[in-house]
């Protein structure tokens, strides 16, 4: 898979290079550009961003640079990218999505800062590229860096030979193997610590015990915390 970064704050990506993403670009799984989008402003003072036609606080990222940005990525158009763009408004990232992203050749993150990027440019790019607008969440942030190293953390741990072990992927968080409820607390050595001990029935060796501890501890965690992903009746 093919990764890349359009951005004016380049360096927040210098933390691709760490960990399971960054054995998965040292052993070739992934391939990533970063790019500083004030390459393609041709002002002196490489200018990204002007007010806001109709008023209103704050600055919009010019469409200009983010043309010549897609036009220089994309000389043609090309049905296995992604025009990535977190947003506040855009839809929300669940596992269902990252799982299709992971099916993609090719993910081209837009990262906007101010408050946002003049909305032509997702028209534009479409014309090249299936655009999709994504949010982390219900909250704001100052910028989709964070968001696109999130989002490329998720999808990258999808694809095959990144996860040693990819049982651990169905056996997780929102997951088929585990009904898409969340997971059960888990515990290793040692079995008492600090006056607290391990829950008795995980060292019984039972292995249906165990399971069925789990279960119980998965369902009662997604009722209290995220009653929204679970039919209640199921369970
Ligand atoms: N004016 C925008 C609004 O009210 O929806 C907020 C813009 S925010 C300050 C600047 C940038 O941060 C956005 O363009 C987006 O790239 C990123 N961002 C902020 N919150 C985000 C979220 N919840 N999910 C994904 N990206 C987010």
């Amino acid at each position: 898979m093919r990764l890349d970064y359009l951005t004016i704050f380049p360096d927040y990506f210098d933390a691709l290079q760490l960990s399971l993403v960054g054995k998965a670009i040292a052993s070739g799984l992934i391939d990533v550009g970063v790019h500083d989008l004030r390459q393609w402003t041709r002002d002196p003072h490489r200018t990204v961003d002007d007010t806001p036609f109709g008023g209103g606080a704050g600055m919009v990222m010019k469409p200009e640079p983010w043309g010549e940005a897609i036009d220089a990525l994309l000389a043609e158009p090309d049905p296995t990218s992604v025009f990535v763009v977190p947003s506040p408004s855009g839809f929300p990232l669940q596992q269902g999505l990252v799982q299709e992203l992971a099916t993609y050749r090719r993910l081209v993150f837009a990262c906007g800062r101010y408050e946002g990027i003049d909305a032509r440019v997702m028209d534009y790019a479409a014309t090249k590229l299936r655009v999709l607008p994504l949010s982390l969440g219900d909250y704001v942030l100052n910028g989709g860096e964070v968001a696109a190293l999130a989002i490329t953390e998720a999808v990258v741990r999808l694809l095959p030979g990144v996860i040693g072990n990819p049982q651990s992927l169905s056996e997780e968080s929102f997951s088929d193997g585990t009904s898409g409820l969340l997971e059960y607390p888990m515990f290793t050595k040692p079995a008492s610590w600090r006056g607290l001990d391990v829950p008795a029935v995980l060292l019984s060796g039972h292995h249906g015990r165990v399971e069925q501890w789990r279960r119980e501890q998965s369902v009662a965690l997604t009722k209290a915390r995220r009653p929204d992903l679970i039919a209640q009746e199921q369970y």
